[in-house]
């Protein structure tokens, strides 16, 4: 692309052999100075495509970070001083006229890559930040991945509509973050959790596919994959399926991949929540390696042992562990297993016994000859593997051993390419709170499974067997997104509502306009949303989405750079109707 302007005829870092001869003008920051002898300076000039390298024979003010327009002849270097590193390494240019376009003071922290620097002064900084490669490569990946998107979704006939930002509360389940209403003072907007209620209402009326990536906000604690506010590609479709949904969503996420790997992904293989807690102990595994979890419980139907007298047993076995990990080690994973919620983690060394492989060290001693052979057989180790076992309750068991599995071998963020994973039957209730009320596991909007819908009129534990026909995007271990086909029937939503404990005059206030909107025509419908920020981190290789936002917030929710969040003055708040309590003792 043709980047000159009225200043600058190149780009620094496109400049190649082909343009020797040539007089140009590059514009950009001083990256690195280096004096050869009295008169002669080596300056390296950058933007964002790169570093040239400019040669000033004579006296000069130009300095690090010195905004500067430099222009010259480009010539070939002396063979023996060629970088092959440099992509213009072949070239450097001899500058006959210089033009300092702004001043700088030293940068407040090197900019090259291999410096550690603290966190808080990079985002206090950020605009220095943002000039380094990594950062550059991680936005403009970033603006391809959502323009790839918008492409996959507008090809498939979705259609852009922007909603408020000034709403009433959206029902995601987290906190909201409230702004104070200046004309209804004690009254307050909610900004959005997601789109989730608007976009219904486009599907009643009759957008029939709609998309956005919209902008959402959730006051939870933040994590390397958590923000207060964040982007999702939202969308959502009428007269679909859940296998609609997923084309649609594959899709897009194809195309983004695509976009930036140069290679499409045509695998979305599909795991049932239930398998996947099960083999993986997770509802978003990462299955770019095995170790899965395998079932011992009826190994230990009868065993005397009593560490293993439990509802559920559950092992996992580590290629090899005997030689990987230390004494020390296992120590510790005990005492992380038990942080985890365990009682206790069984281990076993797998050597080669008499008559084959056979368990020692740990708690090999509790177990009879039999359960030794069953459990070397279920889990196929061989001598010189390690096998973990923990046995509890079916949910800690699976918990543990999900984390555990992790923690030994899970590689780094995207070694081994992109596993995408859609995780299907989610529990429509994810447990039974306070009396017997179940919680629900997606948003109250959410059809459960027509084939156990009766279940939901039996009430008590039967609920937390009752599916729904949420989904959600699993990619390497990292929950990407979710969606559900949603309840357009007022007499289910009725009953969902009742469950959940939401009476009519709540329900009412709370989501009025879109039960009344429902009386007026609604379309079967549903959708999903995913995290673009986890999706561009994930292509990027980074395992921090603050490396892929360029204006984050710190882990404890504070912008270094503005300052925000910040009091505001008596004034604004008297004409806001607010008054600030002391802060509790
Ligand atoms: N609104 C949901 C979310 O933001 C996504 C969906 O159900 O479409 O998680």
């Amino acid at each position: 692309m043709d980047l000159s302007t009225s200043r600058r005829t190149d780009m620094c870092g496109e400049l190649t052999a082909a343009d020797v001869g040539r007089t140009v003008s590059v514009c950009g920051w001083v990256d690195r100075r280096r004096e050869h002898g009295e008169h002669l300076a080596f300056i390296d000039l950058r933007d964002h495509t790169g570093i040239v390298q400019c040669v000033v024979d004579g006296s000069h003010d130009l300095r690090g970070e010195y905004v500067a327009r430099l222009t010259g002849a480009v010539r070939l270097r002396p063979a023996d001083t060629a970088n092959a590193d440099l992509a213009t390494g072949a070239v450097e240019i001899e500058v006959h006229e210089i033009e300092i376009l702004a001043e700088a003071e030293p940068p407040p922290f090197p900019l090259d890559e291999r410096t550690d620097v603290d966190e808080t002064i990079r985002l206090r900084h950020r605009y220095v930040d943002l000039r380094k490669e990594r950062m550059q490569r991680n936005l403009r990946t970033r603006a391809a991945v959502n323009s790839a998107l918008r492409r996959g979704m507008e090809s498939q006939g979705f259609v852009e509509v922007e909603t408020p930002m000034l709403i009433a509360s959206t029902p995601e389940g987290a906190r909201d973050f409230v702004v104070p209403s200046r004309k209804e003072p004690g009254s307050f907007y909610a900004l959005p959790q997601s789109p989730q209620l608007f976009k219904q209402l486009c599907m009643v009326g009759g957008i029939d596919r709609y998309y956005q990536i919209a902008r959402c906000l959730r006051d939870e604690d933040l994590r390397a994959d958590r923000q207060f506010e964040f982007m999702q590609l939202d969308c959502e479709a009428s007269f679909v399926g859940q296998e609609d949904v997923f084309e649609f969503v594959s899709h897009a996420v194809a195309e983004a991949t695509e976009a930036v790997t140069g290679t499409r992904p045509v695998d979305f293989p599909r795991i049932t929540w239930l398998d996947a807690q099960e083999r993986y102990g997770s509802d978003k595994p990462d299955v770019r390696f095995a170790m899965e979890l395998v079932e011992l419980t009826p190994v230990f139907d009868a065993t005397e042992a009593r560490v293993f007298q439990a509802p559920c047993v559950k092992g996992i076995r580590m290629e090899g562990g005997v030689d990987a990990l230390s004494r020390n080690q296992i120590d510790g994973l005990v005492d992380t297993c038990k942080r985890w919620g365990a009682k206790g983690l069984a281990w076993m060394k797998v050597v080669d016994g008499d008559g084959g492989p056979a368990l020692d060290a740990g708690v090999a001693k509790f177990l009879s000859a039999g359960e030794s052979s069953a459990v070397i057989a279920a889990l196929d180790a061989v001598p010189g593997d390690m096998v973990f076992l923990v046995a509890d309750e079916r949910p800690v068991v699976r918990h543990v051993l999900g984390l555990l599995r992790l923690e030994l071998g899970r590689p780094p963020v995207n070694e081994g390419g992109l596993h995408f994973l859609w995780v299907v039957d989610f529990p429509l209730f994810e447990a039974l709170g306070d009396g017997g009320r179940p919680v629900p596991a997606h948003h109250p909007f959410t059809m459960p499974h027509p084939d156990d819908v009766d279940l939901l009129e039996q009430g008590g534990d039967a609920l937390l067997e009752v599916r729904s026909q949420a989904y959600d995007l699993v990619c390497n271990g990292w929950e990407l997104g979710s969606g559900s086909i949603r309840i357009h029937r007022p007499d289910i939503q009725s009953r969902i509502f009742e469950l959940l404990g939401i009476g009519e005059e709540e329900a009412r206030a709370k989501f009025g306009f879109l039960l009344d909107a429902f009386r007026f025509g609604a379309p079967p419908h549903g959708g999903f949303a995913f995290g673009t920020d986890r999706l561009t981190a994930l292509l990027v290789g980074e395992s921090n989405i603050r490396e892929v936002i360029a204006f984050p917030k710190t882990q404890s929710g504070a912008d270094p750079l503005t300052n925000a969040p910040s009091p505001i003055d008596a004034a604004h708040l008297e004409e806001l109707g607010l008054r600030i309590l002391p802060p509790a003792t």
